[in-house]
């Protein structure tokens, strides 16, 4: 089977239905197909501007088939690119012919790559791995967060009854997001919340929209979770008392090095600080949130190419 089109759009995130959105409006003859792996797709509704350049708008999740979008759709996973004939084969074998190709296929965290076994580092990306966290959780007295970006501003003041242990690289936290006076303000109004009002919100510059979620509760081979993921979500371990407990911050640090410990004890902690001294600590896990890698699960005729920032260059 084969099919052609002008734009070829890959991928159902915010990224993939906005493009394909954008290109309908700018573009309302061309032929576009929307190419997604999962049959839930994400959306933006709502959108309102509130300054000249911030917008406000909720994330809508649904079934492609209730779209009703001006372009066409596919369910399908995009497998190998022929960017030299302009062709795509999908999983299911279908050839599509485009004219321009635009990839949304989303991201994968960058996990720590120590020489640990996996099970000792997870990432945060989607139920699934959501799931995998709770399950650690239950079990677990302390666990490493590394990384100073949204995800691990949120878990660091999201999870109950475990010690957390919040790696930095930066002198001050949430450095993705606010500068060191704002930080400091942040950690001292972490600091003076009780445990129900302590929340992460405070911390996160970036603009929070509210999730309207889909009939089926899931998020398998789809798109990233968003904000507020951890809203209905039981993020406890196994230290009694139902109490958020303030983390403990290593500042201008990094993990040197991970050593597994014997009966699933989890793991002993090598900390290096940039004064050159070292610390060390053990932990039931690691909570890997230092960004991600472009999703390229598929195969191209020439060798992708990365800029700088991770992020794919467009030929
Ligand atoms: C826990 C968590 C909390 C977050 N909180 C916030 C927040 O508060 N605010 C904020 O702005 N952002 C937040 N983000 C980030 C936000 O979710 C992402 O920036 C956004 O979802 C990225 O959208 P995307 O469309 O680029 O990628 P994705 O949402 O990952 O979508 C990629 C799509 O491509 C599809 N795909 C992948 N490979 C293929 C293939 N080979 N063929 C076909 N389809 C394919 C996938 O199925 C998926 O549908 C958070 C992310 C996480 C994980």
């Amino acid at each position: 089977m084969s099919r052609e089109c002008e734009f070829l759009v890959v991928g159902g995130g915010i990224a993939g239905v906005s493009c394909a959105e954008s290109l309908a409006i700018c573009r309302p003859n061309a032929s576009i197909l929307l190419l997604t792996e999962s049959s839930i797709v994400k959306s933006v509704t709502n959108l309102v501007p509130v300054a000249r350049y911030l917008h406000k708008f909720d994330v809508r999740e649904q079934y492609v088939t209730e779209m009703g979008a001006s372009f066409e759709t596919l369910v399908d996973r995009l497998d190998h690119i022929n960017s030299s004939e302009h062709c795509t084969r999908t999983k299911a074998g279908v050839e599509i012919k485009y004219r321009y190709l635009c990839l949304c296929t989303g991201g994968t965290p960058k996990l720590f790559s120590g020489k640990c076994v996996d099970p000792l580092v997870i990432g945060i990306r989607d139920t699934d791995s959501v799931q995998l966290l709770q399950r650690k959780l239950a079990t677990a007295k302390d666990v490493l967060i590394l990384g100073n970006g949204g995800i691990a501003s949120e878990l660091a003041y999201e999870l109950k009854d475990v010690n957390v242990h919040w790696v930095v690289k930066d002198s001050h936290i949430s450095a993705t997001f606010v500068d060191p006076g704002a930080a400091e303000f942040f950690h001292i109004a972490m600091n003076e919340c009780n445990a129900e009002d302590s929340s992460p919100v405070a911390a996160i510059k970036r603009m929070r929209y509210s999730e309207v979620l889909p009939k089926e509760q899931t998020n398998n081979h789809g798109a990233a979770l968003g904000p507020d993921w951890q809203r209905t979500v039981d993020l406890s371990g196994a230290r009694e008392g139902g109490e958020k407990r303030l983390p403990k911050i290593y500042y201008k640090s990094r993990i040197n090095s991970v050593q597994d410990l014997a009966d699933d004890a989890g793991a002993l902690v090598k900390l290096e600080h940039e004064d050159g001294s070292f610390e060390q600590l053990t932990c039931d896990f690691i909570v890997s949130a230092t960004g991600v890698w472009p999703n390229t699960d598929y195969t191209c005729d020439s060798p992708l190419q990365f800029s700088d920032d991770g992020g794919i260059i467009g030929g």
